[in-house]
């Protein structure tokens, strides 16, 4: 093929691409022209190939000639891409209807939404909001230990070796003798050391364990909160009142209390604390097991061995302590009925519980 014949095949190939783009009103129909026009079928590769046959003197003009050909067809191609994306950008952000006060998502649908952010776990919640309660009362928090030794969780709280209350909070050893601890009255003769003057407004919170077979009412891990509070002629309803005021405040509503003797080594004398339940007022419901009271929280006036092993004497100050399982509440206030949710990793009920 001549020199000239390969130039008018080649200007009717910007002739057709031409008339072909002013026609398309799509970006999606350039891409096939553009195949067609500079691909390996095209007839411009066609005529790179001819190039050889030509001969040598003829070449380097043919060689540019096909060169600048091809950038003419490229730039006719992405001129028109170019005006016809930006085009369709413009109808879209046309009809979009945006709300600058809504969520991204709202405004943004084709984008995938973000994924769902955590909240707290239904147990931290309501510790929160129990700190809040004593804290707003004048009471400082201090986090309980999960393991401890025989003398914080049992000697210094009135009960040696051979007592048999120790029985009560039976409970697992590590390997060397240590104690996942049963309550969070460990913490009681550690906090009297800690903040050694009076008045002493404490509370304590942590996670406890007991060798428990577990069930929907029992597990081997639960959590427990506990207030001491010691000064000079501190007297029993000055306990029965705070927890009062405390069980009020937790369920946000009037509650009815009364107090029946317990047992606990470290107390002297004991009480169990119990409120009305404040869901069906006495009348019986599934909170309160159809029995009209819920048993709320253990307490008593602290022994006086245990006083004076956190370094108050007996004689000038009184004080008291109480306790209560976080789970057991958080359960009676929102209905739960199973203890083992609470451990799951149900993100529905995590989510949905408080
Ligand atoms: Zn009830």
């Amino acid at each position: 093929m001549a020199i000239n014949k390969i130039e008018r095949v080649l200007r009717d190939q910007v002739t057709q691409l031409t008339q072909k783009l002013s026609k398309i009103t799509q970006a999606e129909e350039i891409y096939p022209l553009r195949s067609l026009y500079t691909g390996k079928e095209s007839e411009l590769q066609k005529a790179l190939g001819l190039l050889k046959d030509l001969p040598k003197e003829e070449r380097p003009t043919a060689g540019s000639l096909i060169n600048a050909t091809k950038r003419e067809l490229e730039q006719a191609i992405s001129e028109k891409l170019t005006k016809l994306l930006s085009e369709e950008l413009a109808a879209q952000d046309a009809v979009r209807d945006i709300d600058v006060t809504a969520p991204f998502h709202v405004n943004m649908p084709d984008v995938p939404k973000l994924p769902r952010v955590g909240s707290l776990h239904p147990l931290q919640h309501e510790i929160n909001r129990m700190l809040t309660i004593f804290t707003t009362m004048g009471f400082t928090p201090f986090e309980g230990r999960e393991v401890d030794s025989d003398y914080y969780v049992f000697d210094s709280l009135n009960m040696p070796k051979e007592h048999p209350a120790r029985q009560n909070w039976d409970t697992f050893r590590t390997e060397d003798n240590l104690i996942p601890t049963p309550h969070t009255s460990n913490m009681q003769v550690r906090v009297m050391r800690k903040m050694k003057t009076a008045p002493l407004r404490a509370v304590i919170y942590g996670r406890v364990s007991r060798n428990e077979a577990i069930d929907a009412v029992h597990g081997h891990t639960f959590y427990q909160i506990e207030g001491l509070y010691i000064d000079k002629g501190v007297s029993i309803s000055n306990m029965i009142a705070t927890i009062n005021a405390f069980v009020e405040a937790f369920f946000g509503r009037k509650v009815t209390g009364k107090v029946q003797p317990g047992y606990f080594p470290f107390v002297e004398p004991g009480i169990e604390y119990m409120g009305q339940c404040p869901f069906c007022e006495g009348a019986g419901c599934g909170s309160c097991k159809h029995t009209g009271w819920l048993e709320l929280v253990g307490a008593g006036m602290i022994h006086p061995s245990v006083l004076r092993e956190g370094g108050f004497d007996p004689a000038v100050y009184s004080g008291f302590a109480w306790g209560l399982g976080l789970d057991r509440m958080v359960m009676q206030r929102n209905g739960i009925q199973d203890i083992r949710s609470l451990f799951s990793s149900d993100i529905r009920f995590l989510s949905s519980a408080v």
